[in-house]
């Protein structure tokens, strides 16, 4: 039996675990093994009712309100004791913050093995499987041993797709033995994005910004795109080091990885750091002075130029073709 963790932002299901829940579900169909899901937090059951579109047969919802809020020990704790009793062998979720740290907890909780990042996974006994390190740079083969084979799959790197044919879910809640100690980390308070603001993992077109782009002031023109384009922003490290806008919208390693149509780049070099964020993107557009900028060699696309003439000039030929 499989079971996958899935994420959910209030009752609609995270890209990233339908990306794990396609790979799940197609080692699922492989084995013949049922598909099932813990689902916890606020809008759990919506969230669950959409997942036989996925091949999941039971959906586990969390009704304990300690546990509504995030908490990764806790939450890992619910996961082992889920796996222990409906006997799974292998566990899954999206290669996220929340899906290792959640992953990793179960794992230790269980006292099994982890391979984080996975890119292919290739049951049997060697279980083997290829996954990424050093952010993405490097893919290691490995095998991993144990009863239990607790694996999070990198983001990206598989489509999700629907089963060829929903199955009924059914949903079931679990009054999980909650254990007081690992309500250690929790929720202390919450700052939501502004209303109409795109998010950065989700959006079809990012307009990135680096240090090229020479102060926080210096991002009007930028934003002035993303909103001709309903594009998001997104920025380097060295844009949220210098405070001028905040690490929620940093792409990279210790960022946000994306994974838009179009990724326009401006005057960002294309450190690996910033790369392994933006390397899912379908074209690269960069704009930047420096024709010799690492991340030239990304780009579908490429202005040579100063940011600060071309970005307004792509506004405004916007503005002029579309009559905004
Ligand atoms: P620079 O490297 O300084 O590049 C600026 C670019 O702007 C240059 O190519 C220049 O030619 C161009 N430019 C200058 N002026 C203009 C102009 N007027 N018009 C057009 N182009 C112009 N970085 C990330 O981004 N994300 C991460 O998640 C991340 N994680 C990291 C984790 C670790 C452990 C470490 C060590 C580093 C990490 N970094 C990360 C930092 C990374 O190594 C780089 O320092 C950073 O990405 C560089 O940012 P930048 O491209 O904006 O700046």
């Amino acid at each position: 039996m499989i079971v996958a963790f899935v994420e959910h932002d209030g009752g609609r299901t995270d890209r990233s675990s339908l990306e794990a829940l396609t790979l799940a579900r197609r080692l699922a169909e492989r084995s013949g093994e049922p598909l099932e899901a813990l689902l916890v937090g606020d809008g759990a059951e919506a969230a669950g009712r959409q997942l036989g579109d996925h091949g999941v047969s039971t959906a586990h919802l969390v009704g304990d309100p300690r546990l509504a809020d995030y908490s990764p020990a806790a939450w890992g704790r619910v996961l082992a004791q889920l796996v222990a009793s409906r006997g799974a062998d292998l566990v899954l979720a999206a290669g996220t913050d929340r899906g290792h740290e959640v992953v990793a907890h179960a794992a230790a909780f269980s006292g099994h093995a982890m391979a984080a990042n996975c890119v292919e996974v290739e049951p049997g006994e060697p279980f083997r499987l290829t996954r990424q390190r050093w952010a993405g740079s490097l893919l290691e083969d490995a095998t991993l041993d144990g009863p239990v084979r607790f694996l999070t799959i990198a983001e990206h790197v598989v489509e999700p797709e629907q089963a060829a044919g929903a199955v009924a879910v059914r949903l079931e809640t679990i009054e999980p033995e909650v254990v007081e100690a690992d309500l250690r980390s929790r929720v202390v308070a919450r700052v939501e994005p502004e209303a109409g603001t795109i998010s950065l993992a989700d959006a079809r077109v990012v307009v990135g910004g680096g240090r090229g782009v020479g102060s926080s002031e210096g991002f009007a023109e930028l934003e002035e795109l993303a909103g001709l384009l309903g594009a998001a922003i997104g920025v380097s490290r060295v844009v949220t080091s210098a405070g001028w806008r905040p690490h929620s919208m940093q792409v990279g390693q210790t960022g946000t990885r994306i994974a838009p149509d179009l990724y326009i780049a401006c005057g960002i070099s294309g450190a690996i750091q910033h790369i392994v964020g933006c390397k899912a993107a379908k074209a690269i557009l960069v704009v930047n002075t420096d024709r010799e900028a690492p991340i030239m060699s990304r780009a579908s696309y490429a202005v040579i130029g100063d940011l600060h003439t071309v970005v307004p000039a792509i506004s405004a030929e916007i503005r002029r073709v579309t009559g905004r």
